[in-house]
């Protein structure tokens, strides 16, 4: 189990995060839904390692992670696609899927690294078809797809999924969430920042809400899909 325990973060003299607490269990998906500028990628932030705790602390099943590195936390599979995807434009497909592989394997065994892609890309089979390609020449959707399927690379046991949908046409916001789902099925827990609140309730087991950097609502995704109050604050009473 991955555990939150009253975390608080920021920038510079700004704290940002106020004592959150969240659970990710084994084979779990967990939504973390808030508006725009609510913490949700500073709280993805402070768990993978890429920013420093102020206060409270972060285990993977049991032990204590805040203070390793972000590359530690990799290695030991907890895997952060960040927000607006950042691939590397002028490297090729195939390239930025290598990077993904190398950020945990230093092996240079060029096998290895194609059974990687082979396998992350079973998700991803337009992907297959542009590996050489650079990764500019994708769209937004597939650029997604991508940084995903380079998450995938190394293995993750973690996933933290930052904002997927964030910008992508409605078709594609409907794939990636069938496509959180494909990956939960093969066994990965997942934690999944998303604005888009009605769908990540869809997808997920059970959620928390996060309002001006503090937790303010936890539960059952269906229970809060289901229940009308929250219907109407979270998902514009829709
Ligand atoms: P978004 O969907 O916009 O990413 P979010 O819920 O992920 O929203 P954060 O990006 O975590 O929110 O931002 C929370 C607050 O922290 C905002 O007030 C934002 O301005 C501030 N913030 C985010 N990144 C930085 C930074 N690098 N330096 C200073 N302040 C930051």
């Amino acid at each position: 189990m991955l555990e939150v325990r009253e975390v608080s973060a920021g920038y510079g003299s700004d704290v940002v995060l106020h004592e959150c607490s969240l659970t990710v269990g084994a084979g779990e998906v967990v939504a973390l839904i808030g508006a725009n500028g609510a913490g949700k990628s500073t709280l993805v932030k402070s768990i993978s390692g890429l920013l420093t705790l102020r206060r409270g602390e972060i285990t993977l099943d049991g032990t204590r992670v805040d203070g390793l590195t972000p590359r530690e936390r990799l290695e030991r599979g907890i895997v952060h696609v960040p927000e607006g995807r950042q691939v590397f434009a002028g490297l090729s497909v195939a390239e930025n899927l290598a990077l993904g592989a190398h950020a945990v394997h230093e092996s240079r065994d060029r096998g290895f690294v194609e059974r990687c892609i082979a396998q992350s890309c079973e998700y991803f089979p337009a992907l297959l078809d542009r590996l050489g390609e650079p990764a500019g020449n994708l769209s937004g959707g597939q650029q997604q797809m991508l940084a995903i399927a380079r998450g995938l690379m190394s293995r993750p046991r973690y996933l933290l999924l930052d904002e997927p949908s964030l910008g992508l046409a409605p078709l594609l916001v409907s794939e990636t969430f069938r496509l959180i789902a494909r990956l939960s099925q093969s066994g990965i827990s997942i934690l999944l920042s998303e604005q888009n609140a009605r769908q990540s309730l869809a997808v997920s087991d059970r959620a928390y809400v996060l309002e001006l950097g503090r937790i303010t609502l936890e539960g059952r995704s269906k229970a809060i899909l289901d229940s009308g109050d929250v219907s109407e604050k979270y998902l514009g009473g829709s």
